[in-house]
């Protein structure tokens, strides 16, 4: 299947409004299964670090326009300057002086009068708009460059790329040069370098189908996002984004991980028949949502679900969610030029409990920092690691009016269901007392103003750091339950950034040490009588369902759309065969060892599920 050289015969729509050669060899890419499923579609290259300026056309104006075009290009030229001089400030403050002076470079290209003397002459004389005039002469420059094998004047590319596409970006009003992630064309498929969680959640629902980028993990969180927008995704994709161009036909294959482009004949028949397999699946497994997830052997297992937003809600009721395991709040802080104050995430909170109908709602406070920066509240500061620095409730202590707000419209929402606080990021237990005490002094603040609040909200640690785990007994003395983040207890126990593709291979949440962490934490839950529960991605995973049952974890939160296999697996195995398999996964050394346990299990208990795992 990797290569062949037959075509497709049945066009996708939109393929006649790109000349297709009839003829494209197929080409198979691998990366990392990020979100399941299966999609068609035509590509569009996103990104500044691939504009190929080479693929501009000048863009012809009227003289009468051309005084107008001149000035926008001057504007657009003292604006990046103002916007290069602003970072260069900031970053004076928090990196070596040294390295601030790259931004002088920077200046230095951006105010250089031949390239203005040359683009102001296109606009001028060849009568192109500024858009094109500029990138035409940066291309000139870049092609110049290109032809030597000078590795300084290659590393100066690199810079004036960089300032191309920030002049480019104040050309288009402040907007990319590329297209826009928020309204994409029909049957899109993005192909990029990388996508934040913050352009993943601006992702246009309608028209994408799906993404393949070169960074990224499983449980990145653009991953994540990708899996609660139920939208097939690759990442981890190695130096693919050149190898694509807008138009180019492919299929993203979220369950093995593979891109496929200019898919032959024979391949589209394959996915045919495994998309109608799936679906099959689906429904039987659909059908039993309003059933109990309950083992062979009569366990109830509590399945929640893990939200980015209150739009996920009608997903939660059809999924058959007991609950709402995880709400990330951090996503209302991120693409929004102000944080939302008290009154309005008061009403966001409200509406959600009043919606869940007194079913358990888990709201976990702000987690910005690591792969998840929001410039207009808080983390505007880059850090060097960023997920090992201020990050979550570390990010509370240093603006603590942050948390204070958060936590007054949580209290106060108190009254309209079942409310769970959840702090992220703990790895002390002062840095609960700490937050115990600020809960306590916002108490006193919305009694003495009357205002109504509940005072019995319950109050729970995430438990995603190994030191957590290792305390965990002292932590459950002051906590009503505890949530394990596997995906950060992963990333913090192996010492692998969960970002990192390079590294991806060491990322095994199946590792024993992350096994026996596990393990201590419910220990320790009971003997002090409280829940807890999986939110992370581990959660959401078939395969590791009975392990996590056999290690007494009997809540598990996930996307919501994970739910129906994880109920299938439950109902079809037994909670004497899960101890068992726990048993072994504790006392293995190898990750890969109790991966293979995990896969026989399910293959001789749920094979359907097992065969649309990839
Ligand atoms: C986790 O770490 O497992 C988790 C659920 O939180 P997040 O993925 O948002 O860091
Ligand atoms: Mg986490």
């Amino acid at each position: 299947m990797t290569e062949s050289a037959t075509a497709s015969s049945d066009p996708l729509p939109g393929a006649a409004k790109t000349a297709q050669p009839i003829e494209k060899k197929e080409v198979l890419f691998h990366g990392f299964p990020a979100s399941p499923g299966i999609c068609r579609g035509r590509v569009l290259v996103f990104g500044a670090a691939h504009t190929d300026f080479r693929e501009i056309d000048p863009i012809p104006i009227a003289a009468s326009e051309v005084d107008a075009e001149v000035a926008r290009f001057q504007s657009a030229i003292e604006k990046t300057k103002s916007e290069i001089k602003t970072i260069q400030d900031r970053m004076q403050k928090t990196i070596e002086k040294r390295d601030a002076k790259i931004f002088d470079a920077h200046l230095l290209i951006v105010g250089d009068k031949l390239i203005h003397k040359e683009v102001i002459s296109r606009i001028r004389n060849g009568l192109c708009n500024a858009q094109s005039s500029f990138l035409l002469t940066i291309q000139k420059y870049l092609d110049a460059i290109s032809g030597t094998n000078d590795t300084y004047l290659n590393e100066r590319a690199g810079d004036i790329r960089d300032i191309a596409n920030r002049v480019l970006r104040n050309l288009n009003g402040g907007k990319d040069g590329g297209p826009s992630l928020d309204n994409l064309p029909e049957n899109t498929v993005v192909i990029a370098h990388d996508l934040t969680p913050s352009d993943t959640a601006m992702l246009d629902r309608r028209n994408i189908l799906g993404f393949a980028i070169e960074t990224g993990s499983r449980t990145c969180h653009t991953s994540i996002l990708a899996r609660s927008l139920r939208i097939p995704a690759v990442v981890g994709m190695r130096n693919i984004a050149g190898k694509f161009a807008n138009g180019d036909e492919v299929i993203v294959d979220g369950f093995l991980g593979m891109v496929i482009r200019n898919p032959s004949r024979d391949t589209l028949a394959f996915y045919r028949e495994k998309i109608s397999r799936k679906d099959e699946l689906y429904s039987i497994l659909q059908k039993e949502s309003s059933r109990a997830a309950e083992t062979t052997d009569g366990y109830r297992v509590k399945l929640c679900a893990n939200i980015e937003g209150a739009d996920d809600l009608e997903e939660v009721s059809r999924c058959g969610a007991e609950g709402i395991g995880l709400f990330r709040t951090e996503y209302l802080f991120m693409n929004t030029p102000v944080a939302p104050d008290e009154e309005t995430q008061y009403q966001i909170y409200a509406k959600l409990l009043r919606a869940m109908r007194g079913r358990a709602v888990t709201i976990r406070t702000v987690d910005l920092g690591g792969d998840k920066l929001d410039f207009a509240t808080a983390s505007a500061i880059r850090e060097p690691n960023p997920f090992l620095g201020l990050r979550a409730i570390r990010l509370c202590h240093e603006k603590p009016q942050l948390i204070r707000t958060q936590l007054r419209a949580l209290l106060r929402a108190g009254t309209e269901g079942d409310l769970r606080i959840m702090f992220p990021m703990v790895s002390s237990l002062s840095e609960i007392e700490e937050l115990l005490a600020i809960r306590d002094e916002v108490m006193e603040e919305l009694k003495a103003a009357n205002i109504p609040f509940d005072p019995k909200v319950r109050i729970g640690a995430m438990i995603e750091i190994p030191s957590a785990c290792l305390i965990a007994d002292a932590l459950a003395a002051k906590v009503d339950f505890f949530s394990i983040g596997s995906n950060d207890l992963v990333q913090y126990t192996l010492a692998v950034d969960r970002l990192n593709e390079r590294v991806a291979y060491l990322y095994r949440p199946s590792h024993p040490a992350v096994m026996e962490l596990i393990r201590l934490t419910v220990a320790a839950a009971k003997k002090h009588r409280i829940p807890v529960c999986v939110c992370g991605e581990i959660a959401a995973d078939p395969r590791f369902t009975p392990i996590l049952l056999g290690l007494g974890v009997l809540e598990l939160s996930m996307s919501p759309n994970a739910i129906a296999e994880v109920r299938g697996v439950i109902r079809k195995t037994s909670m004497l065969a899960s101890e068992q398999l726990a048993k072994i996964a504790l006392t293995s050394a190898d990750p890969e060892d109790v991966m293979v346990l995990a896969k026989e299990h399910i293959q001789s208990v749920a094979p359907d599920i097992a065969s649309i795992l990839g």
